[in-house]
């Protein structure tokens, strides 16, 4: 095979230039996640394809249409997960962390969707996903909005507002899907071919339509809240006037059904307006018969499931910019000789100063040569081991970033007075 291999469409390589903005994000929400009592869990990027295949609803989009599955070697169907929730109640289901227990979880990681690649749209994509078990009350879908919030702020992002709806309990969803099958059935006419589908299959996905054509016929549809019974209706108005209590503003949008099948109760969305057409950077809900549908007892649960691409993208619009951090110090080497006492030196400065950022030239090179490295490389300082200065156990200390002269120091003296200089230079210890 001749020619260079590229990578799978949709699928995007995260190059050095940006993963410092991705740490920064990262570290952000997961330092909140800490703080709010949510622990790690890890578990595999393959699973068996049944389990999506049941969980999200064998007629949504993400089954029918995205998944990336496959025959694996012992002939078993397998799918690169498209979404998270279901792994994780698999995992924990089958190490028992869900039985009888409150249990708040995070995890981060790539899901895999074959969508039409756009802006905002890929079909590798990362998500970090939080997800709290065995609290059925309005109180904890408040407090994972507030959450939410809390990483807003700490990211210093605007723009984002919050959109809320109820699905109500399964009793209402069948009583209000009814009517909404009478509704959408009697302007059949007017339907797209994708609402057709919904009618038969999911007929509150109609809702979600993008169509601009089936506007009109969505706005004057039978709306959920007019279905409510009892048990929806108080947890909708008991989360909303928790969030009013804290001032979270919020729009309920009686229109925002979730993709997956499984939810019920509180769903909510995170959108922006500054990311054109793909605007929602997190979005959640209830889906309190989920762990009993994989066969675990009936078990609360809301989760949410924030998109990092779209994240992203938002603080660089924002104008965020965020450098690798450059070398504090370049070492450079007369020869091999100086370079075999120079490694040892190194390391014995690393020891020393354990925040020290240093780059040892490797390779070799004439001074000019090792120089001109030293400054691409945005170093404050070089440090030189010459021929004179390893007979003497000492090196020369030059600045690259003023003109004065350079000045030779002991091996012995020299992490001291690298500690002093770049703490001239930086805010170090
Ligand atoms: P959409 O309506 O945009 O397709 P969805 O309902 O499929 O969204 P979820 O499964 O709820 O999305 O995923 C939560 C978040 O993950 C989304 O709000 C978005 O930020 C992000 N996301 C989902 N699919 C993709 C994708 N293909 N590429 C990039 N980010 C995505
Ligand atoms: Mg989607």
């Amino acid at each position: 095979m001749s020619g260079k291999i590229q990578a799978i469409r949709g699928m995007h390589d995260i190059l050095p230039d940006q993963t410092p903005c991705w740490r920064h994000v990262e570290k952000i929400i997961i330092d909140v996640l800490n703080r709010y009592g949510y622990q790690e869990i890890r578990f595999p990027i393959v699973e068996k394809t049944e389990l999506f295949a049941r969980s999200i609803g064998e007629l949504t989009d993400i089954v029918s249409k995205e998944m990336y599955t496959f025959v694996d070697r012992n002939n078993e169907q397998l799918t690169l997960r498209p979404e998270g929730t279901a792994g994780c109640v698999r995992a924990g289901l089958e190490n028992g962390l869900l039985h009888n227990q409150i249990q708040k979880l995070w995890y981060i990681g790539p899901m895999f969707r074959h969508e039409r690649p756009q802006k905002g749209r890929q079909r590798q994509f990362h998500q970090i996903w939080f997800e709290a078990f065995g609290l059925g009350g309005p109180d904890i879908d408040a407090e994972m909005i507030m959450m939410c919030t809390r990483m807003w702020q700490e990211l210093e992002l605007t723009n984002i507002s919050l959109q809320l709806n109820t699905l109500g309990t399964l009793q209402t969803r069948n009583r209000y899907q009814k009517v909404l099958i009478e509704y959408f059935s009697s302007h059949r006419d007017r339907l797209d071919e994708d609402s057709k589908q919904r009618l038969q299959n999911n007929p509150l996905r109609i809702l979600d339509s993008k169509n601009p054509a089936m506007r009109e016929l969505i706005a004057a549809a039978p709306l959920i809240h007019d279905y409510l019974d009892a048990e929806s209706e108080d947890h909708f108005v008991e989360l909303k006037a928790m969030l009013d209590d804290v001032n979270i503003a919020y729009n309920i949008n009686p229109h925002l059904v979730r993709g997956l099948d499984y939810y019920g109760k509180t769903v909510f969305e995170w959108i922006t307006d500054r990311l054109g057409a793909q605007g929602t950077i997190c979005a959640g809900g209830r889906y309190d018969m989920l762990v009993e549908y994989f066969g675990g007892k009936p078990t609360p649960a809301i989760g949410c499931a924030m998109g990092l691409e779209r994240l992203i993208e938002l603080l660089q619009v924002s104008g965020y910019t965020l450098d690798n951090d450059p070398p504090h110090v370049y070492f450079i080497l007369a020869d091999d000789t100086a370079t075999r006492a120079g490694l040892k030196l190194a390391e014995s400065l690393r020891k020393a100063l354990p925040y020290l950022r240093l780059l040892m030239n490797c390779g070799g090179g004439n001074f000019k040569t090792q120089f001109k490295r030293a400054d691409k490389s945005g170093a404050l300082l070089a440090i030189v081991l010459g021929d004179d200065e390893l007979k003497n156990q000492a090196v020369g200390i030059k600045s690259l970033r003023d003109e004065s002269e350079q000045e030779t120091v002991s091996w012995a003296g020299l992490a001291d007075v690298l500690r002093q200089k770049l703490a001239g230079y930086l805010n170090l210890p």
